[in-house]
This record gives C-alpha cells, sequence and structure tokens, in this order.
C-alpha cells in the first residue's frame, strides 16, 4: 500500500524537538466540577501538554450516557483561559466541528467508530476545509490499515497538514488481557508507508484498565510513536464512561515521570558498536535466508517424492513431533516457545503451500 499523505511535524507546532507529545483528560466530560478540577490537576504536570474530553460520546450500545453534549463546550473554554492548556474533542458529525470551532476549541479528533465510515468521515473533512487545527484521526476498531489510511488521506486532500493518527488498538472477538490488542505491526506499517505522518499511541484503550497502561505507553515511546493519549479522571471510580482505565492525574504523573524517552537511534548511527552490531545482524540475516532457500529446495524435493509414491501432504504425526523437537531445541538456545512455534507455523504453511504446488501441477514454477 502506498500513500503520499503531506503532513506538518509536530515539533512546529505543537511540541519542542523530541518531546514526546501528551494528551490527557476524561473520557466524558460530565460536569463543569469534574472538567475544571481535572484540567487544573493536569495543567501541573509539565509533560501535559493538551486537554481532551468527550463530549459528544459514541457508545457501542444504547441507553448509556451519551456525553453531555454542547454545553460541555464552554467548560472546555474555561480549561483553556485558565489553565493555558489547549483543548480537544471528538467530532463524528459536521455539526460538532461546527460547534466546537465556535467555542474556540483547539483541536479536533476522529472516533475509532466513525473512521470506519468514509462518508461521514469526507463530510468531516469537507467541514474542516480552510480551517486551519490540527486533526487526529484514530484507528478503526478492527484492523484495516486501508480505512485509517484512507481517512487520513480524505482530511489530507482537504488541505489538513497537521494531521496526526492515533493507534487505540483493534478489537479481536476472543477475550485477551487487553480491551482492544495494540498489533504494533499495524502502527508500523502506518510509519513505513506515511514516514513524515506522527502517529500517538492510545493505552488507555488498548488496555482498557490501569493495569497495564504504563508498559503500553513505555512501549509506544519505545517503539518511536510521537506522543500519548492517556484518559484521566479526578475520581476515576465515579466515571460515567471507562471507569476502569481512566487514571487520577496524580497517577498520570507518576507514569509521565517514569518513563524514559530514548534517542531515536539515527542519532548513533555512526557509532562504532552500533556499526559492528548491525554488520553482524547483516550476516546473519544473510545466512538464515540462504538455510531458508536449501530448506525449502529439500520440502521440494519432499513433495516430487511424495507425488512419486501418492503420499499425502500432511503427515500431522511427523509434524508433531518435528515441533517438539525443534521447541526443545530451541529452549536450549533460551528462545521464546511461543514465538519459535509462531516461527513454524509460518513454516510448515509455506511447505504445505509448495507441496500442493508440485502435487497439483506438472512442475513447481515459484
Ligand atoms: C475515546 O477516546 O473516549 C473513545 C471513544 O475512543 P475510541 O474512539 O478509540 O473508542
Ligand atoms: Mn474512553
Amino acid at each position: 500500500m502506498g500513500t503520499d499523505i503531506a503532513t506538518v511535524s509536530l515539533d512546529k507546532y505543537l511540541t519542542k524537538k523530541e518531546q514526546p507529545l501528551v494528551i490527557c483528560g476524561p473520557c466524558s466530560a460530565e460536569s463543569e466540577q469534574q472538567i475544571m478540577d481535572t484540567a487544573h490537576a493536569l495543567s501541573e504536570i509539565p509533560q501535559v501538554n493538551i486537554f481532551r474530553a468527550g463530549i459528544w460520546k459514541p457508545r457501542t450500545r444504547p441507553n448509556g450516557f451519551e456525553g453531555v453534549g454542547d454545553k460541555g463546550l464552554p467548560w472546555m473554554k474555561r480549561v483553556k483561559e485558565e489553565t493555558g492548556l489547549k483543548v480537544i474533542v471528538e467530532v463524528a458529525y459536521p455539526q460538532h466541528v461546527e460547534a466546537a470551532l465556535k467555542h474556540d476549541i483547539d483541536m479536533v479528533w476522529v472516533g475509532a467508530r466513525t473512521t470506519t465510515n468514509p462518508f461521514l468521515v469526507q463530510e468531516l473533512a469537507d467541514c474542516l476545509r480552510g480551517v486551519d487545527i490540527p486533526v487526529f484521526v484514530k484507528n478503526p476498531p478492527h484492523p484495516d490499515l486501508g480505512l485509517w489510511v484512507g481517512a487520513l488521506e480524505r482530511m489530507n486532500a482537504a488541505g489538513i497538514q497537521k494531521l496526526v493518527a492515533i493507534h487505540r488498538g483493534f478489537y479481536v472477538h476472543n477475550q485477551t488481557s487487553f480491551r482492544n490488542p495494540p498489533s504494533w505491526e499495524i502502527p508500523i506499517e502506518l510509519k513505513q508507508i506515511a514516514p513524515d505522518l506522527p502517529i500517538i499511541t492510545d493505552p488507555s484503550h488498548i488496555c482498557g484498565n490501569r493495569d497495564n497502561l504504563g508498559f503500553i505507553s513505555q512501549k509506544a515511546m519505545d517503539l518511536e510513536m510521537d506522543g500519548l493519549m492517556l484518559e484521566s479522571h479526578v475520581n476515576p471510580s465515579t466515571a460515567l464512561t471507562d471507569a476502569d482505565q481512566q487514571l487520577r492525574p496524580e497517577d498520570i504523573k507518576h507514569l509521565l515521570d517514569h518513563l524514559t524517552i530514548r534517542k531515536n537511534t539515527n542519532v548513533y548511527q555512526k557509532n562504532q558498536k552500533l556499526v559492528e552490531l548491525r554488520n553482524e545482524l547483516d550476516r546473519l540475516d544473510e545466512q538464515m535466508i540462504d538455510i531458508l532457500g536449501k530448506r525449502l529446495k529439500v520440502i521440494e524435493d519432499i513433495g516430487l517424492y511424495k507425488k512419486e509414491k501418492n503420499v499425502t501432504i500432511l503427515q500431522l504425526k511427523r509434524w508433531s513431533e518435528v515441533v517438539q523437537d525443534r521447541l526443545k531445541t530451541g529452549a536450549a538456545h533460551g528462545i521464546n516457545e511461543e514465538f519459535l512455534e509462531k516461527l513454524l507455523k509460518i513454516l510448515h504453511e509455506e511447505s504445505i503451500r509448495k507441496q500442493m504446488i508440485i502435487m497439483n501441477v506438472e512442475k513447481p514454477n515459484k
């Protein structure tokens, strides 16, 4: 997938160079008191740049609290005036954008559920055309990079260059320890196809609880994400939405103070030790690919033999023995079992694919 999204680097309009962008605030605006108390406490934390609150809440099921609506906007304006923090709200309709702009809201984000809908995204983009405010776009709940990129491209095509992607994890059907597992490979792929686009991570909606917020925040920093969006409430247990994942401002401070912000390795590109280690890695990869090629050749020969003798491709008993044997060898080398199992599965799938071709056509072409 290619894209030519054109964006402005965050340090040109929001942060200092090499400093992560930090957005904090409650999942939902609930009352003026809750907003002001949370905002004042968060404004004391030097790392926090922007105050967030959901004014209109997209709830998956009906009959829950759906946000205070327009009456929350003056509260956000008051936050700006009293704390100096910039403010951001979620928008899902052009009317939301118009109301937000009328109340001097500094920036807006498109929520995960809205990103799934190109009609709405286009309407939002049209409404934002010519308005020079930063626009943040969350990934859709399901792992569809195309929809995420598509929403960013629609904004970009409407002239929005202060564009930021928010990685908030991806829904999976089976129970996991995360509310929305991070699937880091997806934001990393986005980085590869749009290298200048800033991406921040939203650990709150990834975790769904308070336990792993620090770990996910650190991981985001170590994977060179450009910032964090973290939910914070003065009294999380009373929160009307996402009570389990919000942190008190003092806990946000603790989390941020314990983050290690490592430098981009490019700074050390010429460091001798790193150069040597990378050369070693290049050599090992070359050997690994060479061995992989040889292994696939043996797989081909086995396929030809099986074809000649009319033997089925899948020999489950043999495969289980191979896996057990390789895992034992792997353990002796200190290789993580889960990782090795995944790798063996990929190798097996490719072997089956190759042997299927051999069984069913005269000669393998690939
Ligand atoms: C939110 O940020 O509170 C929210 C509704 O998140 P998402 O769109 O990621 O579900
Ligand atoms: Mn939330």
